[in-house]
């Protein structure tokens, strides 16, 4: 906050400045808990508990009651209802008889981030960067930008940077914090793995999550198979700038310190995709490729 002010401060502008000082009190003293990292995993907005309320106001028609009545009136009305709409299974009476049925209008609670195929997407371009993931004190650092590499000096430095906060302005704090993005994974369940980077801090997961447990193969890019582009004449073997990266790296960096994408691993990801939906040319039995629909390479 203090490199946020003096940023502004420098202009020296009575509304800037008012503005600050409001900000501050405001934001910053009395009400701070707002940030998303001030309390993570945690629900940001009371809008669920709001809506209960309001559930509960209705279904109990605005009485107010003292706090027992309240309780069983809860218990009569409000609890049975609520409970049956998360179960997997409900017992219905049917024909005098009760039989228990899947529940079809189940609510499910995620007890993890949803990743949907967009972010797979995104992550897998990301991926393609063929950044360095390198593993320092059971984290994974990646640069951010146009930087590819880093090193486990660079990871040293970052953390020690990080604890000193010797920042003298605040863009050169944002630019600081953006330039490494530290990821700890959990191997149990990648998806409630954890970055450092803001976008994570919204919507708890990233490409650099998705993109570390894949190359953790804890996950993979085949469900969004058909949304990726796929290369013009892309030849089997290591061909492109990529897969030649991928074959230096191992040669250049220790195997443990680094997550890398073996060219092996990519292939035998590719060959089991190529595998399960494989396509032959009626006319000319040549293999087809596939761009966004199947054809011959002979253009039959
Ligand atoms: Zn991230
Ligand atoms: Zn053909």
């Amino acid at each position: 906050m203090d490199l946020f002010k003096k940023k502004w401060k420098h202009f020296g502008i009575k509304q800037i400045n008012d503005f600050l000082t409001y900000f501050n009190n405001q934001w910053c003293k009395s009400n701070n808990g707002w940030l998303e990292k001030y309390s993570v995993g945690i629900q940001s907005t009371s809008n669920a508990l709001e809506s209960f309320h309001d559930k509960i106001k209705k279904d109990l028609k605005d009485k107010r009651f003292g706090i027992i009545e309240f309780l069983n009136e809860c218990e009569s009305n409000l609890i049975h209802r609520w409970s049956t709409r998360k179960s997997p299974t409900l017992t219905l009476i049917r024909d005098g008889e009760s039989v228990i049925t899947d529940n079809l209008n189940i609510k499910t609670f995620d007890n993890e981030p949803f990743i949907s195929s967009n972010d797979y997407t995104e992550a897998y371009k990301w991926n393609r960067l063929n950044k360095s993931i390198i593993v320092y004190n059971d984290q994974l650092f990646m640069p951010d930008g146009k930087k590819k590499t880093l090193s486990k000096e660079d990871c040293k430095l970052y953390l020690e940077e990080l604890q000193q906060k010797n920042w003298s302005s605040f863009d050169m704090m944002i630019e600081f914090l953006d330039s490494i993005h530290i990821v700890s994974l959990n191997k149990e369940n990648w998806k409630l793995s954890i970055c450092s980077c803001s976008f994570w801090l919204k919507n708890l997961h990233c490409s650099h999550v998705i993109s570390c447990a894949y190359r953790s193969k804890l996950c993979s890019f085949d469900s969004i198979g058909m949304n990726l582009p796929i290369e013009r004449n892309k030849k089997r073997g290591p061909q492109s700038e990529t897969a030649n990266a991928y074959n230096k790296q191992p040669g250049e960096n220790d195997k443990d310190d680094e997550l890398i994408l073996p060219v092996t691993k990519k292939s035998k990801v590719k060959s089991s995709q190529e595998r399960q939906d494989q396509q032959v040319c009626p006319k000319c039995n040549t293999p087809m490729l596939k761009r966004r629909y199947w054809y011959c390479e002979n253009k039959c």
